[in-house]
């Protein structure tokens, strides 16, 4: 008989008769090809029958699916925490930087708004005054250097000036990329 025969009755094994089941066995003793086909087949079928392979399989897209849901449950909580946490904060700050004038107020003796308003502005004109006052003191300086400095030598500043930034960019920069990595 033909080793083609033989092949299809190995892979069709429940539906033999015990006559064929008989001359199949007789061929797998003399014949080496379709015992390698015999065996193969008896390999994958110990495969798909053993338990190792077909619990998992049996509560796999159930288990995914829950891992899945929990995942995305927690990340609302997060999400939700760390929006109630910043609107705690942001409601915390505009109350307290309205409070702010209300103690200020209260501090100066129950003066009327207004003296606490002139006041705000007497501040601010005071920061603008400073303000003014160190950048006059910087453009000066920086007159009087040029002024007094050759020209050649303020060249000469410029340049070691830029080559040391450049050196500190430099050295900064694989620094930072450590930063991040670690
Ligand atoms: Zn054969």
């Amino acid at each position: 008989m033909r080793h083609e025969v033989f092949e299809e009755w190995i892979f069709n094994g429940e539906s033999l008769s015990e006559k064929e089941v008989e001359s199949l066995q007789l061929h797998l003793g003399i014949c080496e090809s379709c015992n390698l086909h015999y065996r193969a087949k008896s390999e994958v079928e110990g495969l798909f029958k053993s338990e190792k392979l077909s619990t998992p399989i049996v509560g796999f897209a159930s288990r995914w699916r829950k891992r899945l849901m929990d995942k995305s449950h927690l990340e609302r909580v997060h999400k939700h925490r760390h929006l109630s946490i910043f609107s705690l904060l942001l409601t915390s700050g505009i109350a307290t930087i309205m409070l702010v004038p209300l103690v200020i107020y209260a501090n100066q003796n129950l003066e009327p708004p207004i003296r606490y308003l002139i006041g705000v502005v007497n501040n601010l004109v005071d920061i603008y005054l400073f303000i003014k006052i160190i950048q006059l003191i910087i453009t000066t300086f920086l007159k009087v250097i040029v002024l007094i400095v050759p020209i050649s030598y303020w060249l000469l500043m410029m340049a070691i000036f830029s080559t040391l930034c450049f050196i500190w960019l430099y050295t900064l920069k694989p620094l930072s990329s450590n930063w991040r990595a670690s």
